[in-house]
């Protein structure tokens, strides 16, 4: 297959627009992006799986480049079965690259044909993170400046 896949994959509980700023960025580089929202049984999300799908689907819905799916498991095993020969991540900071070399090394041992990808934030939205997000829900703050518009709590 010669077109250029992308699983870009993450929790986005809830997506943020730092989320929004790569997947754009990325867009360029790829003829298609699929987003692989991750449903780990082992972790705790704020938000179920439904509306995680739902808002990010919303906010690329006119996007036709984007695709999004959940997937369960190990994201190399994943990026295999979807034909995706890369998979873009984002980094925000020190803390990001040191957990994600660790992540690449591994899914290199794991797939020596997936190629890791990583684009560094617009330098307005490195410090946007989903756990944020989720304390000032938690705590009754304004979120709408951190999410896309889909991101709606009330529904
Ligand atoms: P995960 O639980 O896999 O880290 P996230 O939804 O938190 O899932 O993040 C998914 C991807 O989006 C990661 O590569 C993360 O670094 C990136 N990301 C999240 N927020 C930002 C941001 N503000 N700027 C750039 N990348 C981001």
């Amino acid at each position: 297959m010669n077109r250029r896949t992308a699983l870009f994959p993450g929790s986005f509980d809830p997506i943020t627009l730092g989320h929004c700023d790569i997947v754009e960025r990325a867009l360029p580089l790829f003829d298609k992006i699929i987003i692989g929202i991750g449903e780990n049984p082992l972790k705790a999300y704020m938000f179920t799986l439904d509306r995680r799908l739902a808002w990010v689907r919303q906010t690329f819905a006119l996007q036709t480049q984007v695709e999004v799916v959940s997937y369960m498991g190990l994201t190399v095993a994943f990026a295999e079965r979807i034909g995706a020969r890369f998979i873009l991540r984002g980094l925000r900071n020190p803390a990001d690259f040191e957990f994600e070399k660790a992540i690449a090394h591994t899914n290199r041992e794991l797939s020596q044909r997936i190629e890791m990808v990583f684009l560094l934030t617009s330098s307005g939205k490195s410090y946007i993170s989903s756990s944020i997000v989720r304390d000032v829900i938690r705590n009754g703050g304004d979120h709408k400046a951190f999410v896309p518009p889909s991101v709606k709590l009330a529904e």
